[in-house]
């Protein structure tokens, strides 16, 4: 966490108080959320009305497709289509699967290029196959396993054009890339990935959107999301987005240098290394790699052992490696797909971790070659 973060956090731990109550102690409570959601509204350019707290980008992102959905279906009953990028985090991927599963929804999933950049020619064609029948768009703004980042502003004129509601999960980009979240209709954020506490987030929300709850209670954030607001987490968002917002450029160009540093040491001096995602359009702190005859959790567990962590996309299922989905969108073949590593960079990365790496990657690399693909 940022040290800003950390301090408002513990202020607000040893503080008492409900947001919600009328005493001296829960007016005091409010004041702290309120001020956080002005800071919070003001980084993401939007009025302070249109932020609703939530346990983070999990629920953001299923309170916005399934609340989308539900209020639409319910007020247009024709409208059944859900249009939604192949390469979605699960938090939403699976919120929409739902919907198709149980709730009637006919989902179409919207390709990606070989960079994984989603195909808006396919949106506005599906757009206008489902006129009057699309009852949510949802396109992420950057991916978290290959760092893409997403044509959103195109996706929210088509789906302005169209009357359509577009939830874009920016998670990954918050604080990382200049975000305007009135962009879409809806937004989601987390507190873990901007220096913030584990826990919170933050699902931007037009007023004039129609929502259907997923938790029924006290009737907090404008009934939308109800449960007593976790002060504490909140105020250590704010303080870790005003910081992140406040450092930006400066935080981005060092992670961005050290990034392409990595990727060509690496690509250079260990042979049948390929870089995955959009090499100029992508989040300056990743890197992802495909390690050509390896097994990614092979490399990973090796890598880990060496005191360096990083992570793949894909889970594992039953103990067997899965491919993961959004590489396979990107037409990468299985074994490939296996085969890759996401190197995350950040803040307090520095030259010395890079050198590190480089020590330490061409013996795993080689050990996990002789060890081969798991079949
Ligand atoms: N969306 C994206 C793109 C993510 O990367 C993540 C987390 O890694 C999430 C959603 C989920 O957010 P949270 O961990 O706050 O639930």
């Amino acid at each position: 966490m940022r040290p800003e973060a950390l301090e408002a956090m513990l202020a607000e731990l040893v503080a008492v108080g409900n947001p919600s109550s009328q005493h001296t102690s829960g007016r005091r409570a409010r004041r702290i959320v309120e001020e956080s959601r002005e800071s919070i509204a003001s980084v993401l350019a939007v009025a302070p009305g249109d932020v609703v707290f939530t346990s983070g980008g999990t629920e953001a992102d299923n309170l916005a497709v399934k609340g989308l959905y539900r209020a639409r279906r319910s007020a247009e009953p024709q409208r059944t289509w859900v249009l939604s990028s192949s390469i979605e985090h699960h938090a939403v991927l699976d919120a929409v699967e739902h919907l198709g599963a149980h709730e009637d929804a006919d989902v179409v999933w919207l390709p990606v290029d070989g960079v994984g950049r989603v195909d808006v020619e396919r949106l506005a064609e599906s757009l206008v196959a489902g006129e009057g029948r699309t009852a949510l768009v949802t396109v992420m703004w950057a991916n978290n396993e290959v760092g893409t980042i997403q044509p959103v502003a195109e996706v929210a004129a088509l789906c302005a054009a169209y009357g359509v509601p577009f939830h874009s999960d920016a998670v990954q980009a918050v604080g990382q890339v200049p975000v305007d979240a009135s962009v879409p209709t809806t937004l989601a954020a987390s507190g873990h990935k901007v220096g913030g506490p584990l826990g919170v987030g933050v699902l931007s929300a037009r007023r004039s959107a129609a929502i259907e709850p997923l938790v029924h209670g006290g009737g907090q954030e404008r009934d939308i999301r109800s449960g007593t607001l976790d002060t504490p987490a909140i105020a250590g968002l704010a303080a870790a987005l005003t910081a992140a917002d406040a450092d930006r450029d400066e935080r981005v160009a060092q992670v961005r240098t050290l990034r392409d540093e990595l990727v060509h040491r690496v690509v250079g001096e260990i042979d049948g290394v390929t870089r995955n995602g959009d090499p100029v359009d992508c989040l300056p702190g990743i890197a992802h790699l495909s390690f050509e005859g390896c097994e990614g959790d092979a490399l990973l567990l090796l890598l880990d052992a060496a005191g360096i962590e990083c992570s793949r996309g894909s889970a594992c299922s039953a103990g067997v490696p899965q491919p993961s989905h959004v590489l396979l969108a990107m037409g990468l073949d299985a074994l490939t797909a296996r085969s890759s590593l996401r190197f995350s960079l950040g803040r307090t990365t520095s030259e010395s971790d890079i050198d590190r790496l480089l020590d330490v990657l061409p013996g795993v690399v080689a050990r996990a070659r002789r060890a081969g693909p798991a079949r």
